[in-house]
Parts: C-alpha cells; sequence; structure tokens
C-alpha cells in the first residue's frame, strides 16, 4: 500500500524545513551548481538536474513542478519555482548547508527547493506531488517569515496546500492522530516549535494537527480568511480569543477523526 509510504516521506520532507531555513541565510546557492547537468526551463518553473539523473525522471519532475506551481498560484499567489535534482543525497545535503537528511525527500529554502534523490525516489505518485507542493508552498509563503508566522500555520498552511488534490482522505492523513482521537485523547492546545523537532516524539500528529486547524479555518471561515491569516493572527482575523480557535478546532479533530 502506497499511503503510509507516502505519508512517512512527506512528514520526513516537513522535517528538513527549519534546518534548510538557516542554511539558507548562511549559504547562498551559487546560480548554477551544475555546468554540465541539464535545465528544463518552462514559462514559470525552472528545473536544474545533476547530468546522471535520468531524463524520465527530471521530465516527470517538471510535470509535477508545474502542477504544484498551479496549486499554489491558485491558493496563495504566483511562484515561479527553482527546483534542483542532484545526482546524490550528499550532493543535496551540501547543497543546502544541511547535515545528514536520512530519509527526506525534499528540502526548501528561501528561494527553491531540493529534492534528496532517495528519500524522493521511494515516495508514491501521490507522495510526490504532495511533497512538491508543500515545499513549493514554504518557497511562496516566505515559509515562517522570520519567525513571525507560527509554525502550525506554515506547516499546516503547506501540507493544506500538498493535500488539496490528493484524492487521500482526512483519516488517511492523519492516521496517527486520528488514533489518539478515538481512543478518547484530544491535543490541548495547538502544536509549537518543539512539537516539531527532529525525534519530537507527536511528530507525525504535530503536523497532522497543524494540517486540521488550517483545514478547520478553510472549510469554516473560506481560504481567503485562511490566506489572510499569514501576518495577522486569529483575533484579528477570525475575531475569537485563541482559548475560542482552539475550542472550536478541538471540536473539529473530534468530528473529522472520532
Ligand atoms: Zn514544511
Amino acid at each position: 500500500m502506497s499511503v503510509p509510504q507516502g505519508r512517512r516521506a512527506v512528514l520526513a520532507a516537513m522535517l528538513a524545513l527549519a534546518g534548510a531555513g538557516l542554511a539558507a541565510g548562511s549559504a547562498p546557492f551559487p546560480q548554477d551548481p551544475w555546468p554540465d547537468g541539464t535545465v528544463l526551463r518552462g514559462e514559470h518553473y525552472v528545473v536544474v538536474a545533476g547530468r546522471r539523473v535520468p531524463a524520465g525522471l527530471l521530465e516527470d519532475l517538471a510535470v509535477r513542478a508545474e502542477r504544484a506551481r498551479r496549486r499554489v498560484a491558485a491558493m496563495w499567489g504566483p511562484v515561479r519555482p527553482v527546483i534542483l535534482f542532484p545526482e546524490t543525497d550528499a550532493e543535496a545535503e551540501a547543497l543546502a548547508g544541511t547535515g545528514a537528511t536520512g530519509g527526506l525527500a525534499a528540502m526548501a529554502t528561501a528561494d527553491r527547493v531540493i529534492v534528496l534523490p532517495s528519500g524522493y525516489a521511494r515516495l508514491s505518485e501521490t507522495g510526490r506531488d504532495v511533497v512538491i507542493t508543500h515545499e513549493l508552498t514554504h518557497v511562496a509563503t516566505g515559509a515562517t517569515r522570520g519567525g513571525r508566522v507560527p509554525m502550525w500555520l506554515s506547516e499546516g498552511f503547506a501540507d493544506h496546500v500538498g493535500y488539496a488534490a490528493s484524492g487521500l482522505a482526512v483519516r488517511t492523513v492523519a492516521a496517527e492522530l486520528a488514533a489518539e482521537v478515538r481512543a478518547g485523547v484530544l491535543p490541548d492546545g495547538l502544536p509549537g516549535p518543539a512539537d516539531f523537532a527532529p525525534g519530537s516524539v507527536r511528530l507525525a500528529q504535530a503536523y497532522e494537527e497543524a494540517w486540521l486547524a488550517c483545514r478547520y479555518i478553510a472549510g469554516r471561515y473560506g481560504e481567503r480568511t485562511l490566506v489572510r491569516l499569514y501576518g495577522s493572527d486569529v483575533g484579528t482575523v477570525l475575531g475569537l480569543t485563541a482559548a475560542e480557535f482552539t475550542a472550536g478546532w478541538r471540536d473539529y479533530l473530534r468530528e473529522e477523526l472520532g
């Protein structure tokens, strides 16, 4: 079954963001990392690959990049993705300036997406679209905008865009959280930065909680309202106290997953 595998890889891709974001500030990318590489240039995207990356894989990625770009444009706004497809994970890590990224499928920096070849290869078809769309959403929104956007909102929104066209059921995407809710355990509050840290024991649930917070806002208040939350807060945009919002979100978790 491909979904759980996709889910793991999607999560893995999300894990990389914090480190990659830091790296983007300290280690700018060379404009052309591979002088002998392959460049596929669409009207709105550029995909660059190492010389030994198979042409079919690169063309497939270009199709996904364009599809992801359209989704991000429809839900957020224009983005002109630059996606790098290195030959090896080590090369990807060097480009991003991160440490070992075992199991990850892609990373977002301030202005581009870097594919991690071995993690990406393990993804299902749907998983690849979700990952590329998720990472591209980070590029489009400027991720957490220097910490001014709460992590539940940046990760939840990237997942909201990523999963929007996936056709996956809520209980499938949020399997770990659904198991807890069915057992009668609801989270007390929205996940914070520590919950998203690598190695966090409820890492999967943190992403699922964030995703469902954004899905709740979009469903109840509208997609435009969710977008307006970036750069603002639930008090201003939704007219709710934090406690009221949390209570509504917990009710939503019970309805969707219970
Ligand atoms: Zn992310």
